[in-house]
């Protein structure tokens, strides 16, 4: 008799440039399982506050804007693409100027504890990769799987600026905005970025995407095996 295999939760935490979405969007696709980009969610919050003109600290209207807030994530075969309102804002969501915004109103509890429960919704079936910064502490305390990517700054920014065509002249305001925007994430009180005591640490700097697959195919199959 053949039993399906388990369908884990697979979380992936680190910060910002580190080779996550990368890493846990090959892994779905390796796997069969969803692939879900939290931070879209704090970026589609940030763009459409940016949009009607409210401001970041604003709690109350932040909150009353999310219970408003139209939007979807739809998984497809070449990664995650995010709807506002109905329109594809996949690609603007990307600019170093929502990814700000983004940082900023997710340091307000009622902008966390909205996007935390549409989070669990999303994943709580299993099957499913889903990358942020506090995915296996607070999402999901007792994911199947757990990984901390992390890779140094200067190299963070370099994927960064090559993932968004910046050119060479852009890199050191690249790394100050990586680097200030860690710091953010790192000193909020509410969910900081930080690995969970139970995560397996995966430093990318130097190593190819594949290698860094391979790796975490491995300690999942272990796991699935569990
Ligand atoms: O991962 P990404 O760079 O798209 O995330 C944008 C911002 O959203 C992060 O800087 C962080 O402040 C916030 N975020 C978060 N928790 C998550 C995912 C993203 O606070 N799980």
């Amino acid at each position: 008799m053949s039993t399906a295999p388990r369908r884990l939760i697979v979380a992936i935490d680190g910060p910002a440039g580190a080779g996550k979405s990368t890493l846990a969007r090959a892994l779905a696709r390796a796997l069969g399982y969803t692939y879900v980009d939290s931070g879209a969610m704090y970026r589609v919050v940030g763009l459409a506050a940016r949009a009607r003109g409210l401001a970041a600290t604003d709690a109350e209207a932040l909150a009353a804007l999310i219970d408003g807030l139209d939007f979807a994530l739809r998984p497809e075969p070449a990664g995650q693409r995010v709807f506002l309102s109905g329109r594809d804002v996949t690609e603007e969501l990307r600019t170093p100027a929502v990814g700000e915004w983004a940082s900023r109103v997710a340091a307000l509890p009622a902008v966390r504890t909205r996007l935390v429960e549409r989070q669990r919704r999303l994943g709580e079936a299993g099957g499913v990769v889903m990358d942020g910064r506090d995915i296996g502490t607070v999402v999901f305390p007792e994911a199947d799987c757990k990984f901390f990517v992390t890779a140094s700054a200067a190299e963070r920014a370099r994927r960064r600026a090559r993932e968004i065509g910046a050119p060479e002249a852009e890199l050191g305001a690249i790394q100050r905005d990586i680097e200030a925007r860690d710091r953010r994430d790192s000193e909020r009180a509410l969910a900081p970025l930080r690995a969970a005591a139970d995560a397996v640490t995966i430093d990318t700097t130097g190593s190819t995407a594949e290698e860094v697959l391979e790796q975490v195919l491995a300690r999942v199959a272990e796991r699935a095996k569990a």
